[in-house]
C-alpha cells in the first residue's frame, strides 16, 4: 500500500524578543491545528527561558508535529542580551546565518521523515530571506507590528525625498504629515516612529533576568520569558469590577527615576486602584517606589516584576491599561475590551498610540508628556469621568476582534488561506 506523503513542516523563526516570540508561538499553535508540522526555532537563550518559565512544552504536547528547536546566537551565555539587543542581531547575522543554512539544507531532521518545506520568519531578521532563496525553500515574512505602522515604514523613502524627514525635537511636532496621501488625516510628526526624530538616542533596552519563586499555581497558558507573579490575579479577585488600571511598559522600555516618580505620584493622586509591572531592569538607577505615599490604603496599589498580562487584561477587575503601546499589548487590550492610556516608548509605538486615540477612540495618547498632574488627570478621565464612553467603544472593538477571529471572520479566513498557501507551496 502506498504511504501517504509526510505533512508539510513549517519552520517558524521569531526575533529573540518577548513580543515576537509570543505572537509567533500563537501562530504555531494555529498552524498545528490546521494540520501542519511546525519547528519553532529560537536562540539558545530564548529556548532556555521558554523551557524554564513558560508552559510551551506541556501545552504543545498534544501536537506531535511540533518541535521546539534551538540555534546559537553566537554570544557567550553571560552576555547581557536585553541591554544590547542590536549586538544580538549583529551577532546572529554572522554566527546564526551559516547554522540556519545548514539546518535548511539538511531538511531539518523531522522524526517522521518530513523535511522543512517552508519558512515563516520575522521581517526584523534579514538573513533568513537570503538563505531560504539560496536553498530554494519558500519563505513568508511576518511583521509583528501593526499594518498602519508597516505602511509608514514603506513610505519612509517618500517622506525623506519630500524633505519631511528627518525633523528635530525642536521643530513643531504637531504639524500633520503631508507628502503621503492619507497620512495628513491623522498622523502628526510626533506620531511617526521614534527614529524619525534626528538626535533620537540609540535604541537600548534592559532585559536582565531576575527571578523570584512565587510558588503560585501553574498557568493554563504562558509564552513568558520571565517568571510571572501570579499573586496579582489573586489580588485582582478582591477588587471591584473595572476598577483597576493595569500599568505596564512591556519587556524593553526603560524609564528614568524621575519619570518613575511622576507616574507614581500621578497614579497615587488619581485615587484609582492600580496594578503596576515594574521590571527590575526597567528603571535607570534605583527602582523602589515610595509605598508610603499610598498612606494607609496600600491595597489600592500592587506592584509586580512581571505579570501574566493576558490573564490580567481578561480579569473583570481591570478597567484600563496604561501601556507603552507595544503592538502585542495593544492587540491584547483591544481584544479584551480594555481602554488604554498610551505612553509610547519607541519604534512603532508612536504610531499605535495615535491610532488608539484618534482612529479607534479607545483612550488617550499621552506621548511626549510625563507630568504627574497630567497623568493624574488622564487616569481620572479614563477610569471615572469618561469611563462609560471608553468602556463602550472598547467593548465594540473587542466584539469586532472576536468576530474577525471566529469561523468565517476576516482573520480566520486569512489564516485558512495562509495554511492552504503553505500546503500548495510544499508539494
Ligand atoms: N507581558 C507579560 N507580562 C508583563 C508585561 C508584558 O506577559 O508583565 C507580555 C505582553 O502580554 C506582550 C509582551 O509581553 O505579549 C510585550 O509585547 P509588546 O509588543 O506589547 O511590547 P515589547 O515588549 O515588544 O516592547
Amino acid at each position: 500500500m502506498a504511504q501517504s506523503p509526510p505533512r508539510p513542516r513549517v519552520l517558524i523563526f521569531p526575533l529573540p524578543l518577548q513580543g515576537p516570540v509570543n505572537s509567533m508561538l500563537k501562530l504555531s499553535e494555529l498552524l498545528c491545528l490546521g494540520g501542519l508540522h511546525v519547528t519553532f526555532l529560537v536562540t539558545d537563550h530564548i529556548d532556555a527561558r521558554l523551557r524554564r518559565y513558560s508552559n510551551v512544552q506541556s501545552r504543545f504536547h498534544s501536537y506531535p508535529g511540533f518541535r521546539l528547536q534551538a540555534i546559537s546566537d553566537g554570544l557567550p551565555e553571560n552576555h547581557p542580551r536585553g541591554d544590547k539587543f542590536l549586538e544580538v542581531f549583529e551577532s546572529m547575522k554572522v554566527h546564526t546565518k551559516p547554522l540556519f543554512k545548514e539546518l535548511l539544507q539538511s531538511g531539518g531532521g523531522g522524526e517522521g521523515g518530513d523535511r522543512i518545506s517552508c519558512v515563516i520568519a520575522d521581517g526584523g531578521l534579514e538573513f533568513p530571506l537570503d538563505v531560504a532563496e539560496e536553498v530554494g525553500i519558500p519563505l513568508f515574512i511576518v511583521r509583528t507590528i501593526s499594518a498602519a505602522c508597516l505602511w509608514v515604514f514603506f513610505c519612509l523613502p517618500q517622506l525623506i525625498q519630500s524633505g519631511e524627514l528627518p525633523f528635530t525635537g525642536d521643530d513643531d511636532l504637531d504639524v500633520m504629515v503631508k507628502s503621503v496621501p492619507g497620512m495628513e488625516r491623522y498622523l502628526r510628526r510626533r506620531d511617526l516612529p521614534s527614529f524619525c526624530r534626528s538626535g533620537n538616542p540609540p535604541l537600548h533596552a534592559h532585559l536582565k533576568a531576575k527571578l523570584a519563586a512565587t510558588g503560585a499555581s501553574l498557568p493554563d497558558f504562558s509564552n513568558s520569558l520571565w517568571e510571572e507573579d501570579r499573586f496579582c490575579l489573586v489580588w485582582l479577585d478582591d477588587q471591584p469590577p473595572k476598577s483597576v488600571l493595569y500599568v505596564s511598559f512591556g519587556s524593553l522600555a526603560t524609564v528614568t527615576r524621575d519619570q518613575l516618580m511622576e507616574f507614581w505620584h500621578g497614579l497615587v493622586n488619581s485615587g484609582q486602584r492600580f496594578l503596576w509591572v515594574i521590571r527590575q531592569d526597567s528603571v535607570a538607577g534605583e527602582s523602589q517606589v515610595p509605598m508610603e505615599l499610598l498612606q494607609g490604603s496600600e491595597e489600592r496599589g500592587f506592584v509586580v516584576y512581571w505579570a501574566p498580562q493576558e490573564e490580567v487584561l481578561a480579569h473583570p477587575a481591570v478597567g484600563g491599561f496604561l501601556t507603552h503601546s507595544g503592538w502585542n499589548s495593544t492587540l491584547e487590550s483591544a481584544y479584551e475590551g480594555v481602554p488604554m492610556i498610551c505612553w509610547p516608548y519607541f519604534l512603532d509605538q508612536q504610531v499605535n498610540s495615535r491610532l488608539v486615540e484618534e482612529e479607534w477612540k479607545l483612550g488617550f495618547d499621552m506621548k511626549d508628556t510625563c507630568d504627574r498632574s497630567v497623568i493624574e488627570k488622564t487616569v481620572r478621565n479614563l477610569m471615572e469621568v469618561r469611563k462609560d464612553e471608553f468602556q463602550r467603544s472598547a467593548a465594540q472593538m473587542a466584539s469586532s476582534a472576536k468576530t474577525s477571529l471566529g469561523d468565517g471572520g476576516s482573520s480566520f479566513s486569512h489564516l485558512e488561506r495562509l495554511i492552504q498557501d503553505i500546503k500548495d507551496k510544499s508539494v
